[in-house]
């Protein structure tokens, strides 16, 4: 996608708006359903709560991917979306017993991630088949907040517990079908990705009945120039090997599972926004753009460095900017950042904007959130339209006339 295709879309929609490349997409599945060629039964669920907009989950369904859900909304989006319910994975974290039993009942595969609800789901309905998430407390990820793998992580249950756990599963006659793990974002070294396989296949050989293996996802992409990013080809030979070995000592043709959402969205995106005033201080030029926290506040909560480009001016000479939202609170997505010269109205784009951005979006301020544009066979589809003054109402009831006198 071309920045002048990006400019087009602006002026067309209006600012702020996020664009999703429907292309890049698909070349990042195909990435990694290739990277993954050598196993039979592959299988990718994507982490819908990276990107929920019902668009994006029908173009993934078209491809042929599942999708992990992590609430209970995110199973009815996805059957609204057109996903039969045996295509669907449920990985929550921290949630009733009862909403696990409604998921359960339509259809969906369950993924369990504490021993206490493991007992009594295992009680109640010991024929359902049920996956296990494991915690291997391997350390993997940049940011605390996305990292899950720690010791004193609230996620999977402690393969230091496994022995409680298998003992649970013998005591309940339970049907466990798979087993998860899932150590956070942000993996750069495939070797300890490899190391935390290692244990899950240890813990696999503790179930008779297996039919596949989560290995969750946590890829990083790149998010400027010269960053890492997980390299998905060698991770692809590697795990390849290591996992139709295991099958073989295991006996069975297992189910190789990823659930990725960033790998599959982030790069696609583009969050565009529009100058609103330029500001200069004695130490900083600030450029104050129509938009905040409230539509991306991942540089804010996660320190993330989305690259800012002017496309209004792409040749210019380049000068340093902050740029900040109109959030009455600090809300920098950039300090002293190189920048070709921005004047007022120009558009800014920010890049990787598919992942954790929209879905993080509010309406704080009272602001509306941006609307939603999916790019596709070189044509903009408005997927989400802008909000408007009805949506800040929706579900408010003012109090009676009575009661405010
Ligand atoms: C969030 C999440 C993912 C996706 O992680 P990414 O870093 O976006 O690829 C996968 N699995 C589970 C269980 C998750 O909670």
């Amino acid at each position: 996608m071309q920045p002048k295709d990006l400019l087009q879309l602006t002026e067309q929609f209006g600012s702020p708006i996020y664009v999703y490349d429907a292309e890049k997409i698909k070349s990042q599945y195909n990435r990694l359903t290739k990277a993954f060629s050598k196993v039979d039964n592959l299988r990718i669920n994507y982490a819908m709560k990276a990107l929920s907009n019902v668009a994006i989950l029908q173009l993934l369904r078209e491809m042929g991917s599942g999708l992990d859900t992590v609430s209970i909304q995110e199973v009815l989006l996805g059957l609204h979306a057109g996903y039969a319910p045996e295509k669907i994975f449920y990985t929550p974290n921290g949630v009733s017993l009862e909403e696990i039993e409604e998921v359960n009942a339509m259809g969906v595969q369950i993924n369990i991630d504490n021993l206490s609800i493991l007992e009594q789901f295992g009680a109640k309905h010991p024929n359902v088949p049920v996956c296990i998430r494991i915690n291997p407390h391997v350390m993997a990820g940049g940011n605390t907040n996305i990292s899950v793998g720690h010791i004193d992580s609230k996620f999977g249950i402690s393969i230091h517990q496994l022995p409680h756990l298998v003992r649970i599963v013998e005591n309940t006659k339970m049907n466990i079908v798979g087993i998860h793990m899932h150590t956070g974002s942000d993996i750069l070294d495939i070797e300890v990705f490899l190391y935390a396989a290692e244990i899950l296949f240890d813990a696999a050989k503790n179930f008779k009945n297996l039919e596949f293996l989560d290995f969750g996802s946590g890829f990083k992409v790149p998010y400027k120039k010269d960053d890492i990013e997980t390299d998905i080809e060698e991770l692809g030979k590697k795990l390849s090997k290591r996992f139709n070995a295991f099958c073989k000592e295991y006996g069975k043709e297992l189910t190789l599972i990823f659930e990725p959402g960033k790998f599959l969205v982030s790069e696609a995106g583009s969050f565009l926004v529009k100058v609103n005033v330029i500001k200069q201080t004695t130490s900083t030029v600030f450029a104050g753009v129509d938009s905040g926290f409230n539509h991306l506040i991942r540089p804010m909560l996660y320190g993330s460095q989305h690259q800012i480009d002017n496309i209004s001016n792409p040749k210019g000479k380049e000068r340093f900017y902050s740029v900040v939202g109109y959030i009455c609170e600090t809300d920098t997505f950039a300090n002293n950042r190189r920048i070709p010269e921005i004047k007022e109205g120009d558009i800014l784009s920010f890049r990787n904007a598919g992942a954790y951005c929209y879905s993080m979006a509010s309406n704080y301020n009272s602001r509306y959130r941006p609307a939603e544009v999916l790019w596709m066979n070189g044509q903009g589809y408005l997927i989400r339209a802008h909000e408007t003054f009805e949506d800040l109402l929706t579900n408010q009831i003012p109090l009676p006339i009575e009661a405010t006198v």
